[in-house]
């Protein structure tokens, strides 16, 4: 595919008009043609009170809807799925998505509760064949990525292409997601494939995709090829878009142009990318003034960003700003006495030094940290020490890691936060009751 266009606007603020009018107009410009469904796929990783820039900003998808809607779209689901170990209930509260389906009459295909009845077939899939799907998602309809831009310590961006991970159903989203993420990204893409792509770059996220920094990048971007959207964002992030593992992977397999020279760019308000390195991958060690990362040889000498590494920069980065943000906040009494009971109040804080090791590390680890180790993944190991705790699977998820560390480390817990937790149970219950729920009353059983 060459000649895609890329349209970019800018936008300072969540203007719900602005971003209506840019939806209808990309519409127009990009010669798409409406249809009476769309299927919409955000990007809601997690939302939490301290974590509230991890997902696309609600009025941004107040403007699709309304866009849509102004180009003749009358039935709109928005669809996803979030991070594993975590209910998406909790998250669809907390991020407002589910009073805006509310307000603008939207469905939610609530992905970790519904039935994957159908599988897709994906062409010369490199990591999956094919992969699950709620049948529903195939009917006939406009395919809607509406990601949120941010910088991502595995794959350098996450915009349209590292969105559709959300679409893998969670009992096969760990498989080989490793170093090669970027092949399993490809892979997803191709399962299902977008019609439009319209991109939040308003606030920008970075910093961590979990409970990352607010930039103001004062953007939209909309494209209908996906590399071609992702090529442009990272040019806006100031990467080299050839250099990000996922986009030329996706560009050799035929998915998207990379090279900017092969894109049509409609900018009319000449917004400016970033600085080179503005934004490059940040060192592990000084993430978090605790932990200290031992980083030994994975696979071949291929570093397993996507995997353990880029989780254990997540997982360090989350607990430092889960500290931070605590250390700022004024809780009631009733919310302090439970923090209190469960050592969590910032003064309670006992912190101690610990070492985290990934891969086959053999250099030496200072004598500070050998008594408290954590190695991470199936693949580590390191000679003459004994870790407190070795955490195994390949990879091993940011939730299960972010608890351990926090635990090893005598750091605040996140997942031991009160004011979070109730809401975390309940959804984790409904969830557990709707899962079955739908399974039992699927018609595939009913009819059997
Ligand atoms: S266990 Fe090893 S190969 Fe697997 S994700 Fe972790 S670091 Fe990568």
């Amino acid at each position: 595919m060459s000649g895609e266009k890329v349209i970019i606007k800018r936008v300072e603020r969540y203007d719900t008009t602005a971003i209506q009018d840019f939806v209808y107009k990309a519409i127009k410009t990009l010669d798409i043609e409406p249809k009476p469904r769309a299927f919409i796929k955000p990007n809601l990783v997690q939302a939490t009170r301290y974590a509230e820039h991890a997902y696309t900003h609600p009025e941004f998808l107040r403007g699709i809807f309304r866009g849509l809607r102004e180009s003749g779209v009358a039935e709109q689901i928005l669809y996803e799925d979030c991070g594993i170990a975590v209910p998406l209930r909790y998250v669809f509260r907390g991020s407002g998505y589910n009073r805006l389906c509310k307000d603008e009459g939207v469905r939610f295909l609530n992905l970790a509760e519904a039935v994957h009845d159908a599988w897709v077939k994906i062409d010369r899939g490199e990591i999956h064949d094919e992969l699950p799907l709620p049948s529903e998602l195939l009917r006939d309809g406009l395919h809607v990525y509406a990601p949120k831009l941010k910088v991502h310590s595995q794959t350098d961006i996450t915009g349209s292409s590292k969105l559709m991970i959300g679409i893998i159903k969670r009992s096969v989203r760990l498989h080989r997601h490793h170093y090669d993420l970027g092949k399993k990204i490809v892979d997803a893409v191709f399962a299902y494939p977008p019609d439009l792509v319209l991109v939040d770059a308003v606030n920008i996220g970075i910093n961590g995709v979990g409970c990352p920094d607010p930039v103001n990048l004062g953007a939209l971007i909309a494209a209908r090829n996906p590399v071609a959207a992702d090529a442009v964002s990272a040019w806006l992030l100031g990467f080299d878009p050839a250099e990000i593992e996922h986009l030329r992977l996706a560009s050799r397999r035929g998915l998207g142009p990379v090279d900017l020279t092969k894109i049509e760019l409609i900018n009319p308000d000449r917004v400016q990318p970033a600085r080179p390195d503005q934004y490059k991958e940040r060192k592990i060690n000084g993430l978090n003034p605790h932990i200290r990362y031992f980083e030994g040889d994975v696979h071949d000498g291929k570093r397993c960003r996507g995997g353990c590494i880029g989780f254990v920069a997540e997982s360090i980065h989350y607990l430092n700003h889960y500290h931070n943000w605590r250390k700022n906040e004024k809780v009631n009494f009733a919310a302090s006495a439970l923090f209190w009971l469960l050592g969590q109040l910032p003064s309670q804080e006992r912190p101690r030094k610990l070492g985290v090791v990934v891969g086959d590390y053999k250099g030496d680890i200072p004598d500070e940290y050998r008594s408290n180790l954590v190695f991470v993944g199936d693949c580590t190991r390191a000679k003459d020490v004994k870790p407190r705790v070795h955490l195994k699977g390949c990879p091993v998820y940011m939730a299960r890691q972010t608890f351990e560390f926090a635990r090893h480390s005598g750091q605040l817990n996140p997942y031991l936060d009160v004011i979070e937790g109730l809401p975390f149970i309940r959804a984790f219950l409904e969830e557990k009751f709707m899962k079955a729920w739908n399974i039992l009353t699927h018609p595939l059983r009913r009819n059997r």
